[in-house]
């Protein structure tokens, strides 16, 4: 590390999933989360999440590396792809595996919905060979202070499941494969959208059980089409415009409550947001509906 990062120990990160364009809800979530980390002199790392290939757009990676640059959304070192790490996550597996910290599950989803929706271990002591993976849960997470919305608080029941850290189609579950990141690249703090302030507790169970230092979390208000559907391509978000990015800035800064600025370059705009950034202003909303 250099010496700068050794006295700045704060390092945020931004993790888009490569499933489209950035649009104005996942530019929040950059925004928030490089203003929070410049604002605390840290560092703002980059991590492209494509482990999910049937999910995954053609393009869609470099079309957001070039709107965060178009943005002046500059990160720091390498972008890390989720793709390079199947290996680590395939260990991490095997060994879960063969310490008995995790077990194969062919339960159904719809043998789970009808037992109630929360698994309950069925599979647990089956000794099965196939299927899809579960972590044995032995560090429930049921509450977190979350560094701005507070006390979250999830159902026990939830808390305590066995759940998926590799699907039955191969693919690696996303809450393995953040937290194993996260905890690789250092991550301090977790800035994103309140989309994943419940799996934050499912986090933290594998940052427990992986022995791995837990970062805080700092969950966002989501800008939402209609209550409780947040702006996605599903519905029609328009990517933002990478030739044009003052107006959508300045939209985003005023949509995370902060004061505007007053420079037209993006780069001379964020200077000043980082400057001006408090975060008490920011909404205590878990979604804030747009055009209301
Ligand atoms: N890749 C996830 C998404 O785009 C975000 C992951 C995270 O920030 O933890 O929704
Ligand atoms: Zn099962």
């Amino acid at each position: 590390m250099s010496p700068i990062a050794a006295s700045n120990p704060y390092i945020g990160r931004f993790a888009p999933s490569p499933s489209g364009a950035l649009h104005f809800g996942s530019l929040i979530a950059a925004l928030g989360s490089y203003l929070r980390a410049r604002a605390m002199q840290g560092h703002w790392l980059l991590r492209i999440e494509d482990i999910d290939p049937p999910r995954e757009v053609p393009g869609a990676s470099d079309a957001i590396l070039r709107t965060l640059e178009a943005f002046g959304l500059h990160w720091d070192g390498e972008v890390l792809y989720q793709s390079s790490r199947t290996e680590a996550y395939e260990e991490r597996i095997t060994r879960l595996l063969s310490a008995g910290e995790a077990y194969f599950c062919q339960c159904s989803r719809k043998q789970i919905q009808a037992a109630g929706g929360i698994y309950d271990g069925h599979c647990r002591e089956l000794g099965l060979t196939a299927g899809a993976i579960r972590i044995r849960n032995h560090a429930a997470v049921a509450s977190f202070e979350d560094k701005l919305m507070g006390l979250v608080q999830v159902e026990p029941g939830f808390a305590g499941e066995d759940f998926i850290i590799k699907r039955s189609d191969g693919l690696y579950a996303y809450q393995l494969a953040v937290v194993m990141d996260d905890a690789m690249s250092g991550i301090t703090e977790i800035v994103r959208g309140c989309d994943l302030i419940e799996a934050s507790c499912r986090q933290l169970s594998l940052f427990r059980q992986f022995g791995a230092p837990e970062p805080d979390f700092l969950h966002l208000p989501l800008a939402c089409a209609e209550p409780g559907f947040k702006l996605s391509k599903q519905n029609r978000a328009q990517p933002v415009d990478d030739d044009d990015p003052a107006p959508a800035l300045l939209r985003a800064l005023t949509f995370l409550g902060q004061a505007p600025v007053d420079s037209d370059s993006p780069e001379r705009m964020l200077a000043q947001a980082v400057s001006q950034f408090t975060l008490d202003s920011i909404p205590r909303q878990r979604e804030i509906l747009l055009g209301s």
